[in-house]
């Protein structure tokens, strides 16, 4: 996956942040002049900028841009793609792997606009279930499919790094639609997810 910068930060939103991770680190007991934090705020800033991209972003049309007649109704399986999000609850990561799947009824797109649907959504503020969610939503309305099947599998660092840490734990959401509503295709596609997983 391409991992770009963004080509433009928006200044008075870098300046603004800045000002206030300035002021969070005063308030931790840091000293933000110290040399080795002088670049933080703004480093964070424009982190936070790029990992909350996915709001300027429009899964649907990243779908249409790549979408062709294709006369194939077998299920087109895209798994392990990588995903980097951040939970809305405490803004710390959580990251994992997304499966997906859909049967064409007259449409494809391309794989890598997959991938890429994913980044939109992972790139916000999340609950790892309403990802899932949006993912199928957009596939749906876009390539009105015979089925979507989405399942996420993820490790949060809100949970590893405080409170409960649970250093091991791995949460999976899912989300069918359509022919994956039923038991014969979801397990049909369960099958493909897992053959080599690790
Ligand atoms: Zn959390």
């Amino acid at each position: 996956m391409a991992y770009t910068k963004i080509d433009q930060y928006d200044d008075a939103v870098t300046d603004g942040l800045m000002l206030n991770y300035k002021n969070a680190l005063t308030l931790l007991g840091e000293d933000p002049g110290r040399e080795g934090l002088q670049k933080t705020p703004e480093r964070l800033a424009k982190a936070m900028q790029f990992m909350t991209q996915g709001y300027e972003q429009d899964a649907c049309k990243i779908l249409e841009s790549a979408k062709f007649k294709e006369d194939i109704s077998e299920m087109v399986v895209v798994k392990d793609i990588e995903l980097y999000s951040l939970c809305e609850h405490h803004i710390l990561p959580f990251f994992g792997k997304a499966h997906i799947a859909y049967i064409p009824n007259g449409y494809i797109t391309g794989l890598s606009k997959i991938a890429r649907v994913v980044d939109v959504f992972a790139r916000r503020l999340q609950v790892q279930e309403r990802l899932t969610t949006q993912i199928r939503d957009a596939i749906k309305e876009t390539l009105n499919p015979l089925g979507v099947a989405v399942v996420i599998e993820a490790q949060h660092l809100c949970m590893m790094m405080r409170g409960v840490q649970k250093q091991n734990s791995v949460t999976t959401t899912s989300a069918f639609w359509g022919e994956f509503e039923k038991a014969e295709t979801r397990s049909e596609f369960t099958k493909l997810i897992t053959a080599d997983l690790h």
